[in-house]
């Protein structure tokens, strides 16, 4: 089944990239969110990414600005998916939002639509049964940004259809993304089962006093190769949501030390409005953070 129309809902941080994304790649796709406000913002988000890849990247303007043949902008849901192949739901991480969303999306689709959810934390299984249509439905999750960590993590649930799940990555594929398939339901699939450990362990000796940010980044980089290390990357994630994801361990294991620490993110941090990357300064300052010195690793 060649995916001709791609319909993406929620134009926020990830939809407007996967939009972009798929738009880049010649892929006829439409954003549906809620209302114009939110619409406007993905408008202006994708006008900052043509900047950025015909001034920081170095394409070539005709073909930056060729993605804005394949896009259009739309509140009315209906209509989003009236000639939908594929969708991509990227709506807040919100379980009984997306329900209701599922819910009130079911009996507007045309029989082909295949559905996926870019959820980062949640199952297909928990939204499955709410489709209406659980053999189309599975998780094709994106990393941030988009194209420079092109992986499409492609999960599926138990009833899945198996040839569903082969388009799937071969969309990903056709879009610029290296599929990653996922054969079991797996919380975090696999990028996150490994990064949140490494980030939970790196805290762990920051905040008990055993080293300090920058020996443990130096450790991470020198000993694996790797371009950034565990406090870049808490940067690029962002703080709002490493205290949202040890606040969800702490009330998964009642473990005081995890309050105490998302406490002080959010006093050191939060607070502060150092919410990292996005707002200029967390661990470091940007755009030019230390840890990318040519002497930082000496
Ligand atoms: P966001 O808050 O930036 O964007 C959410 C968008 O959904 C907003 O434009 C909002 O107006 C819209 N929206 C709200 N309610 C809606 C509804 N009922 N129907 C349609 N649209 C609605 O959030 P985000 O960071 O883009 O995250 C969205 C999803 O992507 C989440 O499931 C998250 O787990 C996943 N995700 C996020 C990242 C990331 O780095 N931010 C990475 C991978 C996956």
């Amino acid at each position: 089944m060649e995916i001709k129309n791609f319909t993406v809902f929620g134009g926020g941080v990830l939809g407007s990239q996967v939009s972009w994304q798929a738009a880049l790649h010649g892929v006829k796709t439409i954003v549906y969110d809620i209302n114009n406000e939110a619409i406007e913002t993905c408008k202006a988000r994708h006008q900052a990414y043509a900047q950025m890849f015909t001034q920081e990247y170095g394409m070539p303007e005709e073909q930056v600005k060729k993605a804005f043949d394949f896009l259009s902008y739309t509140t009315d849901l209906k209509q989003a998916v009236s000639y939908a192949d594929l969708t991509s739901e990227s709506i807040p991480e919100d379980l009984e939002l997306k329900k209701e969303f599922y819910q009130k999306l079911s009996s507007l689709l045309p029989e082909k639509t295949i559905l996926t959810t870019n959820s980062s934390t949640l199952i297909p299984s928990m939204i499955a049964p709410l489709t209406g249509r659980p053999k189309k439905f599975l998780a094709l999750h994106f990393a941030n940004p988009v194209w420079a960590a092109n992986i499409g993590e492609v999960m599926g649930h138990k009833d899945t259809d198996p040839h569903v799940f082969d388009i799937v990555v071969n969309f990903a594929r056709r879009i610029g993304l290296v599929p990653i398939p996922i054969h079991k339901e797996q919380p975090g699939y696999v990028l996150n089962t490994l990064l949140i450990p490494l980030l939970e362990a790196a805290q762990t000796l920051y905040f008990n006093g055993v080293s300090d940010y920058k020996s443990i980044d130096k450790t991470w980089m020198i000993s694996t190769g790797a371009k950034v290390g565990p406090f870049g990357i808490i940067d690029l994630v962002g703080m709002n949501t490493v205290y949202n994801i040890i606040m969800l361990r702490y009330k998964q294991t009642g473990n005081k030390s995890l309050l105490a620490r998302a406490q002080k993110i959010k006093e050191q941090f939060i607070d502060k409005g150092k919410l990292g990357v996005a707002t200029g300064e967390g661990f470091y300052k940007y755009p030019n953070p230390e840890y990318q010195n040519s002497d930082f690793l000496k």
